[in-house]
């Protein structure tokens, strides 16, 4: 009996379509297939998550040896990934400072050299940090990816590494901000998740690196924060003045 596939009309004899996937024994939308595909949808994709999450923790450099020779479905890809825990932890963030009305804390000394850039910054501070992403991936790839991986497999690395601190952060603004109603717009609370960062950050780098014999390691690792911190840090201050400078224009006092 000659089949066609109902989504491309490739030739099918098993249960899968070889050209595009789509399984074969699917009919009229029912109830019942409707509810399977969501809860089928729905648990999948949690499970992936999490596992992605917990590989990425545990031993991120297993993943990304696995991910780059080829078990891609085991993983969420590093693109949602970074979308869904962007996505979770800058609403979870808005959704307390507008519950909590807690007022930013700053520390005394350090500010922008526009003063006023730091209060964007506070407010902003998680969506300009997405910003950075690029240029953290840049950095890596020119000192410490680049006679290992190729510049592509660098951004993938720095757009895993960038979601899992997502992950932290979330967790804290639920946990700290929502649970134990610490101020998240503290600057207590921000150098807890730089600190965080700046951590898993030297996990992964060991992890990564730790069995491709690199010379070394941790002065490239210890350079490679360094160099880091300081340009996301101009980069941060750069775009707060640019961001009071055009709400200035925008509403004029
Ligand atoms: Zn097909």
């Amino acid at each position: 009996m000659a089949k066609h596939c109902l989504n491309c009309g490739h030739p099918v004899n098993l249960n899968y379509c070889p050209q595009c996937a789509q399984a074969t024994n699917v009919g009229r939308i029912t109830w019942k297939s409707f509810n399977a595909e969501f809860l089928h949808t729905l648990t999948h994709v949690e499970k992936n998550i999490i596992g992605t999450g917990w590989q990425l923790i545990k031993d991120p450099g297993r993943l990304y040896d696995e991910y780059f020779a080829g078990k891609r479905k085991k993983y969420t890809s590093p693109v949602a990934f970074f979308l869904i825990w962007v996505t979770i932890s800058v609403f979870t963030h808005q959704a307390i400072i507008s519950h909590s009305g807690f007022h930013p804390v700053y520390l005394k000394g350090l500010t922008f050299s526009r003063p006023e850039s730091i209060q964007v910054f506070i407010k902003h501070g998680e969506w300009l940090y997405i910003l950075c992403f690029p240029i953290s991936a840049a950095l890596f790839y020119f000192m410490l990816g680049r006679t290992t991986f190729t510049y592509i497999e660098s951004i993938i690395i720095t757009m895993y590494s960038f979601s899992l601190v997502y992950v932290f952060y979330t967790v804290y603004y639920l946990v700290g901000g929502a649970l134990f109603l610490l101020n998240v717009l503290h600057w207590r609370f921000y150098l807890v998740q730089i600190l965080t960062a700046l951590i898993y950050t030297i996990w992964a780098c060991y992890s990564i690196f730790r069995k491709k014999k690199k010379q070394w390691l941790w002065a490239r690792i210890i350079t490679y924060l360094l160099v880091n911190s300081i340009v996301v840090l101009r980069f941060l201050e750069y775009m707060s003045n640019l961001w009071f400078c055009a709400e200035g224009e925008l509403s004029p006092h």
